[in-house]
């Protein structure tokens, strides 16, 4: 495969070569968790004890590195484990981090319980006023900034350029997570990030059916990817081969289903926009969402992430949540099926009461990718319910 070689080509062939003893055309999935040794420490292959490497992980591994545009993955048993395995290598107590006032509520809950026991600071800023972010920095101190765009569940839309320029010139480390947009609508390291992190549970894996999580590193970060791959085997939050190989499995249809993904969201969000129930839709892709055109700018497509802001306030949020057919009330997102998500009572419970709390009106939808008028009917039936 080229170098230069397209998306889709990347995620369907990157760590895909075929079985050179059998020419299966799909590589195997190797359920071993240890190789035997040709006299000691003669490994084949690098190979040596499943938790320091897998082949299925390997392959996975690579392919996210493919896709991002790095120059090296990591695999983990989940988004969470991911970021505590970055963290704890980058973070010493004393340490301080900017993270957006808008992230993920178990990543807010790991820097806020985990790391603040263990003496780590934070500050939680929106990450789309450059200004805040830029105040908030404490030089020689502050090590890392966190920035999630589109960010959840506010669909708040941040400068990933900028930001790395400010970083930069803080000499910190700019994290992005990538979870909501997927590397098939944007590449925060071609924007300057420095590494990239995935819940791969979600759009990578694509099907709901796997939990786990990635980082990948970019170009100049050689020495930072060494020091976390040691952690990553050293404390073991390793994925296994099963999941590592559905991971792989999903990634290779990730940018049709993510086109797919953004045409129905779209759809969804111009019916709801139109609907007197709804007080506000938070979606990048409608004119009118104030991250539209930064949104337009470093990203090629506005995903399937959707959320609404219901007139009638907290009853009405709840009542639309407990009430549509095809959207499942479920947590997670990224899936094939479309989810409905109450995020106050759900998804970011962990954060009722601090300064990431999301208002009560507030309902995420995670747009699937069924036929879009069967969705559309769904929509409509639960307006007139609320
Ligand atoms: C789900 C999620 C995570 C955490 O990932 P897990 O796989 O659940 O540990 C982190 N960031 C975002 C944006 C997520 O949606």
């Amino acid at each position: 495969m080229h170098h230069d070689a397209g998306f889709d080509t990347r995620a369907i062939h990157a760590g895909q070569e075929f079985d050179p003893t059998t020419g299966a055309v799909i590589p195997p999935v190797h359920v071993t968790s240890t190789y035997a040794q040709d006299g000691i420490g003669g490994l084949r292959g690098g190979y040596e004890y499943s938790r320091g490497g897998n082949p299925t992980r390997t392959a996975l591994e690579t392919q996210l590195a493919a896709i991002e545009g790095g120059i090296r993955g990591l695999s983990f048993a989940s988004g969470l484990a991911a970021e505590d395995a970055l963290l704890r290598t980058v973070l010493q107590p004393g340490d301080h981090v900017v993270i957006g006032d808008d992230v993920y509520g178990g990543t807010h809950r790991l820097i806020r319980r985990i790391f603040g026991d263990w003496g780590v600071r934070h500050s939680t800023v929106d990450t789309s006023d450059l200004d805040a972010v830029r105040a908030a920095i404490e030089l020689g101190t502050t090590k890392v900034l966190w920035v999630e765009t589109p960010s959840n569940p506010l669909m708040k839309i941040s400068d990933i350029a900028a930001l790395a320029e400010l970083g930069d010139e803080a000499g910190l480390t700019v994290v992005v997570d990538n979870t909501f947009a997927s590397p098939a609508l944007q590449q925060p390291v071609s924007l300057g990030a420095h590494v990239v992190i995935h819940s791969t549970t979600k759009y990578l894996g694509g099907h709901s059916d796997v939990v786990g999580g990635a980082l990948v590193f970019a170009p100049g970060q050689e020495e930072l990817a060494e020091r976390v791959g040691f952690t990553q085997f050293a404390a073991g939050a390793v994925s296994g081969p099963f999941d590592a190989f559905l991971t792989t499995r999903g990634i290779k249809t990730l940018g049709v289903r993510m086109q797919r993904h953004s045409q129905n969201a779209l759809a969804i969000a111009r019916r709801l926009d139109e609907h007197p129930a709804v007080a506000r839709v938070l979606y990048p892709g409608l004119e009118s969402h104030p991250g539209h055109a930064l949104a337009a700018s470093q990203m090629s497509g506005f995903g399937g992430m959707v959320s609404i802001d219901l007139a009638g306030g907290g009853a009405a949020a709840r009542r639309f949540a407990e009430s549509t057919e095809l959207f499942t009330l479920a947590e997670s997102l990224g899936g094939v099926e479309s989810l409905v998500n109450y995020p106050s009572e759900m998804t970011h419970a962990s954060v009722k009461g601090t300064e990431a709390e999301v208002p009560e009106s507030i309902v995420r939808l995670s747009v699937g990718i069924e036929d879009v008028d069967d969705l559309l009917a769904d929509i409509d039936a639960t307006l007139g319910r609320v």
